[in-house]
């Protein structure tokens, strides 16, 4: 039995022998429940058609036609489960005649297989043509009139949207098929994308009435987005719409095509912290007018086994500062995160995790420990109050006096010094020019030779060190060549520990 309240009967009418295919009528009548939606086509046209007849007072000339339909129907032998429908609907364009079908079903359980991901729900999604909305409006205007010779209102928002309705049908088909359970939060998306060229331009008339609505934008390969659609119907005035979009639209030949079926898995974030320990690795692929500089990069070492074992698409590598070509981190190493865009692979165990660590550590170049999957928020932490943290370091100075216990004394005794950076000339050419004032909050001298000292710093992060070596012709001030009086260079760095508690340490 369908539950069609008595009060949307006239929609029904108006609907039905209009070319409205059955499940839109539903839609219309603000029919909520799933099962309806999900009788065999053929069975639930049927019972509508009784459901009109039993007011004895309606009899359009399709009627009749579709009733010879259903009678030849009947008496073939057997009735598939969703017989095709005799003409494409003229307000979902087929979609909820042919394109809910088993046998469509079938074709995206194909894609989903085939593209191989690994995933425990799923959330589906259904990319519309946006002339549907003016086909859609055009049938509420009338509904609503419809409604109102009875002292009812009808509004647009209690319309069961095309996308709930189509939803309703293919969720069940999908999660029997897969066993997993259709959930809105999913990370996996399965996307169906729709496209009906002979209705293309049914659109077109709200231009000329609402031209701000649509501007052209970049990326777009055309100016009517179902956003700028949904805002010109906004503005369009009733009778103007009637005029220029009569009722009832267009039944067209053909149903809407399938354009493509996507699946996409949402990012898995994998975070660690790094050793280097050579100084000619940079950090990330070092490439000049596009010719490469150096061999490999810290930032590949690290993610190339993770790509390949997670069978992602791309990357975003992300770190708790960098350091140069030339400089070492050692210590417990450097916070990192990667962003592994559409994994096919997701469920790793801990022992997974830990030999995948022992791969990458197969390289005598870099070192990495604690190596997990976090979250997208805790990457966040990685990068929030980086200012504030500390950096230590050890470097390598020479200087141009000979130096003696006293100078090694000075610079012992020295504490939060507050020192004035303008932007390195070395790094110039890719940051702002700016004047930014860090501390270094202790240093510690030990004498080499009469030339040379190794200097221990604790700086706020973000300090450049070789700078505040040398001074950078003055850029930098204090540095340790005005200290100590003299001509200083930087002839090693390396950075000792970097003091951001994140990523959670592992055991060994
Ligand atoms: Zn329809």
């Amino acid at each position: 039995m369908l539950v069609i309240e008595e009060k949307y009967r006239p929609v029904a009418e108006l609907l039905l022998p209009s070319g409205t295919c059955p499940r839109c009528v539903l839609r219309f009548c603000c029919v909520g429940s799933h099962a309806p939606y999900q009788l065999p086509y053929k069975e639930l046209a049927d019972e509508l058609w009784k459901f009109l007849a039993s007011d004895g007072d309606i009899s359009p000339p399709s009627k009749k036609v579709r009733l010879e339909d259903s009678e030849e129907c009947k008496d073939k032998a057997q009735i598939p489960r969703d017989v095709e429908a005799p003409q494409t609907c003229n307000l979902c364009l087929g979609i909820l005649q042919h394109l809910c079908s088993p046998e469509f079903v079938q074709k995206i359980l194909q894609r989903i297989r085939s593209a191989g991901y690994e995933f425990q729900d799923f959330v589906f999604s259904v990319s519309l043509p946006a002339q549907l909305l003016v086909r859609e409006h055009s049938a509420w205007l009338q509904a609503q009139q419809e409604m109102r010779k009875q002292d009812h209102l009808l509004q647009k928002a209690d319309i069961i949207q095309l996308k709930e309705a189509y939803k309703w049908i293919i969720h069940p088909m999908i999660s029997e098929k897969l066993g997993v359970q259709a959930v809105s939060k999913s990370l996996f998306e399965v996307g169906v994308v729709f496209c009906h060229q002979d209705t293309d331009e049914d659109c077109h008339f709200l231009a000329t009435v609402c031209k701000d609505c649509f501007k052209p934008a970049k990326n777009k390969q055309s100016v009517f987005t179902r956003m700028a659609v949904v805002k010109a119907l906004d503005k369009i005035k009733d009778n103007d719409f009637c005029i220029r979009f009569p009722w009832p639209p267009s039944s067209p030949k053909t149903a809407c095509q399938l354009v493509d079926i996507q699946c996409n898995h949402a990012s898995v974030f994998v975070a660690g912290r790094y050793n280097k320990y050579s100084r000619t690795l940079p950090q990330t692929p070092w490439v000049i007018d596009g010719e490469r500089k150096m061999e490999s990069s810290v930032e590949e070492l690290i993610t190339e086994q993770l790509m390949a074992v997670f069978k992602v698409d791309s990357f975003n590598f992300s770190s708790s500062g960098r350091e140069d070509v030339d400089v070492r981190t050692l210590g417990r190493g450097r916070p990192f995160a990667i962003e592994l865009v559409n994994p096919h692979r997701v469920q790793f165990t801990k022992q997974d995790m830990k030999d995948l660590q022992e791969e990458i550590n197969n390289s005598d170049k870099i070192k990495v420990r604690d190596l997990q999957i976090v979250s997208r928020e805790a990457v966040a932490y990685m990068k929030e109050g980086e200012e504030e943290k500390t950096k230590c370091y050890s470097a390598l100075i020479w200087t141009e006096k000979p130096i003696g216990k006293e100078d090694i004394e000075f610079l012992n005794d020295i504490k939060e010094l507050k020192i004035i950076q303008k932007t390195p000339l070395r790094v110039l050419h890719r940051r702002p020019l700016a004047s930014r004032s860090r501390i270094i909050h202790t240093m510690k001298a030990e004498y080499v030779d009469e030339h040379h000292f190794r200097l221990y710093l604790k700086t706020q992060a973000g300090t450049y060190i070789k700078e505040f070596a040398h001074g950078d012709f003055g850029r930098t001030v204090p540095n340790i060549s005005s200290l100590l009086k003299t001509t200083a260079d930087i002839l090693e760095l390396d950075v000792e520990s970097v003091d951001v508690d994140w990523p959670p340490a592992l055991e060994d």
